[in-house]
């Protein structure tokens, strides 16, 4: 039936016709399905933080008016809400820019070692606060990707700090990269690998992680200030790099997460900059 109507308008053999009217409609109807659930989801993201700010403003102009030490207490769980509702419009935000220019490849080259050290320098604090082993490994040789770089600061940034978020403290985390020859004429590539040794996943979630808002415990993402959507936001941006992700974990042993994305070496010889046109 609902192919009937533009069928007998369509060129060529029927039958072909219907197959690829009907998938396009699939296709259509999943995506706005998506993104249904896409508005109610973020929806309800925000309207958690701004209930709890509105019963807190309410009880400080009601019973708690003249109590000097609920103020205090009150004021600085609000100012946690008000700084995850933050988080959260800055995680739509960069969600929408990454999937405007999600089919342009980047034109500059970078060293995915020198963005991951930067990034396990920038955690070191955090690590060492919270009695975590952070590290790096890096072979002695130039790792270069086209890419940019703010956008891969950002992807190893939230995989390393989901690894310590979840990894538990007291943990471990590696983050080591590698370069991979290619097989059967392919071209090698450049993988970063962030380990951790917490309680890793079950296999029922992995496929899921990258969907936006999914998260295996909701409750627990959240008071670590997760939004669920870190990892739909790693997917897109390495979409646009040609880069792939693999998640392996074995629950009681921990996640090891796998980035990898195309060498890219520029035709001069020398030392590679740090960022040049490619
Ligand atoms: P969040 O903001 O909740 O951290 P993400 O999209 O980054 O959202 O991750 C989605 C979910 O994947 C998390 O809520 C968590 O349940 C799970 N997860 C991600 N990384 C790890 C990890 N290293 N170990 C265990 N669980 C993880």
């Amino acid at each position: 039936q609902i192919g009937a109507l533009p069928m007998s308008d369509m060129p060529g053999s029927g039958e072909a016709n219907v197959v690829l009217f009907l998938r396009d409609l699939t296709e259509a109807r999943r995506l706005e399905a998506m993104r249904v659930d896409f508005v109610a989801n973020a929806s309800h993201e925000l309207r958690t933080p701004l209930a709890a700010l509105l019963g807190f403003i309410e009880t400080l102009q009601g019973p708690a008016r003249d109590d000097a030490h609920a103020r205090e207490q009150f004021l600085g769980i609000m100012r946690t809400q008000a700084q995850r509702m933050t988080g959260l419009i800055d995680d739509l935000l960069s969600l929408s820019r990454i999937e405007l220019h999600e089919h342009v490849v980047p034109t500059r080259t970078v060293d995915l070692g020198r963005i991951a050290r930067q990034i396990v320098d920038m955690q070191a604090p955090l690590a060492l606060k919270r009695g975590i082993a952070l590290s790096v490994e890096r072979p002695d040789i130039p790792l270069p990707v086209l890419g940019d770089r703010d956008e891969l600061l950002r992807v190893i940034e939230n995989l390393v700090e989901n690894a310590m978020k979840y990894g538990g403290s007291g943990g471990v985390v590696v983050v080591s990269l590698h370069r991979v020859e290619g097989v059967d004429g392919r071209g090698a590539r450049i993988e970063l690998r962030v380990r951790d040794e917490g309680p890793g996943i079950a296999a029922e979630h992995i496929p899921r992680l990258t969907e936006r808002f999914y998260r295996v415990d909701t409750a627990s993402s959240r008071q670590q200030g997760g939004t669920g959507l870190g990892l739909a936001i790693v997917k897109h941006t390495l979409n646009r790099h040609r880069g792939k992700l693999i998640i392996e974990s074995e629950p009681g042993r921990g996640t090891t997460v796998r980035v990898s994305l195309p060498e890219h070496r520029p035709d001069t010889v020398g030392p590679m900059p740090d960022e040049v046109p490619a």
